[in-house]
């Protein structure tokens, strides 16, 4: 099979806009690694970019954010992430799109999340894509928030008329919308999967374009029009953190 740095590559376990992830095995140690690679090669300055970005992420340790163990860059263009392998997959796998969780379920989640989040913020990082297909299930049953950062410097070097653009808007803040990300975006995000997650439906369903539309100007149903049984508390907090306006979302 292929071998990357020190990595053999067992299976393919994901596929990306820009990246495929596969389980990949130490050739030394053995140990099992999630092993993330670029499937274009960039320019020597979007490498410079992309390693120091990944150093950002390399520096984060929480319980809550998936480790990245290693990096390099194959044939001098070709970036690769080693991240400790989260062997339950994604969230989105767990959870099909339209399951609604129950409360407590999903406020364990979101705890974990916003745990993440808010160490990331501390350091100065926003993530831009919080997501389902972005929390992982470690074996032990620990979420955490994996695909940090990396995905600004993939966007700025490359294109951004990618299909996988699309499939993001749904959890888009308007600030990001409009080119201009910042913390509270991320709390945005979470908030639309706290939303999904309540209600079984997103807030705002349609085209790229549809949803865009309504992130920047439609207000959200309340929670309880899908959900009754949600307490009123539950539903203005999690519409608090979907106020358009980030300086009205909680600090
Ligand atoms: P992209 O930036 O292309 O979205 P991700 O880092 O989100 O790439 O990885 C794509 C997919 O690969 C994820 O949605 C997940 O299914 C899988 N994956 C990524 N990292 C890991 C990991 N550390 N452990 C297990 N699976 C992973
Ligand atoms: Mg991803
Ligand atoms: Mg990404």
């Amino acid at each position: 099979g292929r071998r990357i740095g020190h990595y053999q590559l067992i299976r393919q376990i994901g596929k990306g806009g820009f990246a495929e992830v596969y389980l990949g095995r130490h050739i030394h140690l053995q140990t099992l690694v999630a092993v993330k690679v670029l499937h274009t090669s960039l320019q020597s300055s979007a490498v410079k970019k992309f390693r120091r970005e990944a150093q950002l992420v390399a520096g984060l340790r929480h319980p809550n954010i998936v480790q990245v163990l290693d990096f390099g860059v194959a044939d001098e263009a070709i970036p690769y992430l080693i991240m400790e392998y989260a062997q339950k997959g994604t969230l989105r796998q767990q959870i099909p799109s339209g399951t609604r969780l129950a409360p407590t379920r999903a406020l364990a989640y979101l705890e974990q999340m916003a745990a993440a989040l808010d160490f990331a913020h501390q350091a100065r990082i926003v993530h831009r894509d919080v997501k389902p297909e972005n929390m992982l299930l470690s074996d032990s049953g620990q979420l955490l928030l994996s695909d940090f950062g990396i995905a600004t410097v993939i966007f700025d070097s490359i294109n951004t008329a990618t299909p996988d653009v699309a499939g993001t808007a749904a959890y888009m803040a308007p600030e990001q919308l409009r080119g201009k990300p910042q913390p509270a975006s991320d709390q945005y995000a979470l908030a639309v999967v706290a939303y999904e997650w309540l209600c079984g439906v997103r807030p705002f369903r349609g085209s790229f374009a549809e949803v865009a539309a309504q992130h920047l100007h439609t207000a959200p149903q309340p929670l309880r029009r899908h959900n009754p049984r949600l307490s009123p508390e539950l539903e203005e907090t999690v519409l608090i953190a979907l106020s358009k306006n980030p300086a009205q979302r909680f600090p």
